[in-house]
């Protein structure tokens, strides 16, 4: 089940794209399944649980031989700042950086412990208040001053689209992020490593993909549904 919903999804994927398998509320033998099918990157939306999990799978793998770093872990939940050594510490990237706050807080995290933490800057999206994010105009000072993160390597967005059936806002939502990421990778050309766009879910990734996503994380149509 969890190996042929990965496989139909990945072949959808045009070169380039990658499938980010989020296995939140999901126990770990559903990302062993996952990683049998030959999936290796994964991603949390909460602390605790992202690590509980990454140890437990590098186990998993050592006992199978194999080598510890084969899986790869993208944080993409709210992340608070008392909580960043349950996260930093294995993380691969850190994709929801939603508050000019969180990356300074990371940068800072990153200098004491001598590590350069890959993040996606979370573009608020969607009509919701309640939603985090950081705006436009936000994103380009951050990149501008891009040099002076030096323990932050910025990688591109990240955007959720607003949560509704109505497929057209959908499409608004992604067409902002994917021409405010045009705009930016035109904007800052020294900055090579800025071109991953990470959007789209179970219900919207075929979409993204028109938009030109890089990263697509899907949860429910690999695992099912999540328990709460
Ligand atoms: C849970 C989650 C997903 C996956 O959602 P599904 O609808 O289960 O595919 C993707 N992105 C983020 C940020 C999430 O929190």
């Amino acid at each position: 089940m969890i190996g042929s919903s990965i496989n139909s999804i990945v072949r959808e994927l045009p070169t380039g794209t990658r499938l980010v398998a989020v296995s939140k509320f999901h126990p770990i033998e559903a990302v062993q399944e996952a990683f049998m099918a030959g999936q290796c990157l994964f991603g949390e939306n909460r602390p605790q649980e992202f690590a509980a999990k990454v140890p437990a799978m590098r186990e998993y793998l050592q006992e199978k031989g194999l080598n510890e770093d084969s899986v790869k872990w993208h944080f993409i939940g709210h992340l608070q700042t008392n909580k960043l050594k349950l996260v930093l510490p294995y993380a691969d990237m850190v994709e929801s950086v939603d508050s000019v706050h969180l990356l300074e807080s990371i940068e800072a995290w990153g200098r004491t412990n001598e590590k350069v933490i890959n993040v996606l800057l979370e573009l608020h999206l969607g009509a919701e208040d309640t939603k985090g994010g950081l705006t436009e105009k936000e994103i380009y000072e951050t990149l501008e001053k891009a040099g002076t993160y030096p323990h932050v390597r910025i990688h591109g967005l990240m955007g959720m689209a607003t949560n509704t059936s109505d497929e057209a806002v959908v499409r608004e939502d992604f067409r902002r992020i994917s021409s405010l990421m045009s705009s930016l990778k035109e904007r800052f050309p020294s900055l090579t490593e800025f071109r991953e766009l990470s959007i789209g879910m179970s219900h919207d990734y075929r979409i993204a993909l028109e938009y030109g996503a890089t990263l697509v994380r899907v949860g429910t149509k690999i695992f099912g549904e999540r328990v709460y």
